[in-house]
């Protein structure tokens, strides 16, 4: 019997993950992912379950477009009884810019809104776009069956005072200069299996989602409305992340500008692919290694620790606006759900809160995809794997029907 399959692209910052789901059971058909792409100094790896590749050359997938062209090529191509099953593209969109609100069928304006929306978030939009192109080229048949959802959906329900910066209104009416957010495809995931986990209504569920990943951003949510979120007009804002600096003070890139003759596109370089915990373990981006060499390195020990600080400065803020209603602090994102030493130092910050830690769960990492890591008298902290292809399936299906 032939499946109804949706194939699900989801390019972040340093990977690339696709999944073919079944479009009824939502079950996983195929799955991959090409890791560490652009990471810097780090090996690039490749996994794929339910489908033996041999022979595939690592080094060539230094680039999203090279990882996707042999994704299609050598998996999706080759196999003509999957090719034919594929009923629906579902394209994770980082930024949807100020017109989109909403998960949409992909027509050639929706492509120009899509480009337009890079200036936001120059590291994703433009990969997303290649991805878009790429499929209605491979797949010309499904040309009206691609959906992009978007990560900056979630916000679109964000207070005025959450969203507006301090700066001339006018930039906001006429421009659209405002605090977009990003992963939200996660958050919102997150938000809906924490809501299952802990047996609570979405429109009553009260947490702190901290994606923690390459790119790293924390959301509040209250009554199943996300309220406030790290990142900002692009993915740049909030936290510490693998390359990028996260907040800094804007006089900085005066500094830059004025003092050391810096051109705009070396300082946009500077604070996107060579700042966050690059920068300060001057080492590399890839988490795994600060976390190794933790107690050994003083560099490494440095980029964890400011990771860190700077994850409980935004936990403890958000901690506030839900307070007592708070149903639990959530950890996701290759960090989130992995480091047991950036859990750690994180939540002994936030003991005054409420928040402690059960050391033999939290060192119970990759037993299972969902876990709780607090002590009895604890919130609730939990460890839950995100699916942001499970969502993107899940749109894809309920605008293609
Ligand atoms: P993501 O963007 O969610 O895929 O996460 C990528 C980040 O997670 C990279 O910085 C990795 O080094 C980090 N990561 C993956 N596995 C682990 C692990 N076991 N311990 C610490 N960090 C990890």
């Amino acid at each position: 019997m032939s499946k109804k399959l949706v194939f699900v692209i989801n390019s972040g910052s340093s990977s690339l993950k696709f999944s073919l789901i079944d479009s009824k059971s939502y079950k996983r058909f195929l799955t991959g992912i090409v890791e560490c792409l652009y990471l810097i100094n780090t090996n690039i790896s490749w996994k794929t379950k339910n489908i033996s590749i041999k022979n595939f050359f690592l080094k060539s997938y230094s680039t999203h477009e090279n990882a996707l062209e042999f994704i299609i090529n050598n998996i999706i191509k080759k196999k003509i009884d999957i090719f034919n099953d594929i009923i629906s593209v579902g394209h994770r969109v980082v930024h949807g810019g100020k017109k989109i609100k909403s998960s949409v069928i992909i027509n050639e304006s929706i492509m120009d809104i899509i480009k337009k929306a890079s200036c936001f978030a120059p590291l994703h939009n433009s990969v997303n776009l290649l991805g878009i192109k790429l499929l209605i080229k491979i797949l010309p048949f499904l040309r009206k069956k691609n959906v992009a959802v978007f990560d900056t959906s979630f916000y679109q329900r964000l207070p005025e005072k959450a969203y507006l910066y301090g700066i001339p209104y006018i930039f906001y009416k006429k421009y659209g200069i405002r605090r977009y957010g990003a992963h939200g495809i996660s958050h919102s995931y997150i938000m809906k299996k924490t809501a299952e986990i802990i047996c609570k209504d979405i429109m009553s569920i009260n947490i702190i989602s901290c994606h923690l990943g390459n790119g790293a951003s924390v959301s509040v949510i209250k009554n199943g409305i996300c309220i406030d979120t790290s990142m900002g007009l692009t993915p740049l804002e909030g936290l510490v992340m693998g390359t990028r600096s996260g907040d800094i003070d804007p006089s900085f890139i005066f500094y830059l500008y004025e003092n050391m003759n810096m051109e705009i596109k070396e300082i946009k370089n500077l604070l996107t692919k060579k700042s966050g915990i690059l920068g300060l373990s001057e080492e590399t981006s890839d988490f795994r290694f600060s976390e190794k060499k933790y107690f050994s390195n003083k560099k490494a020990k440095r980029a964890v620790d400011i990771f860190s600080y700077k994850l409980v400065k935004y936990i403890s803020s958000y901690f506030f606006l839900i307070a007592k209603e708070i149903d639990a602090l959530v950890f996701t994102g290759g960090i989130g759900q992995n480091s047991v030493l950036v859990r750690k130092l994180t939540v002994s910050q936030l003991s005054s809160l409420g928040f402690e830690l059960s050391e033999k769960f939290n060192n119970e990492n990759g037993f299972k995809n969902n876990f709780c890591i607090s002590s009895k008298k604890s919130i609730p902290i939990l460890v839950v794997s995100t699916d942001e292809e499970i969502e993107i399936a899940k749109e894809t299906i309920r605008l293609i029907n």
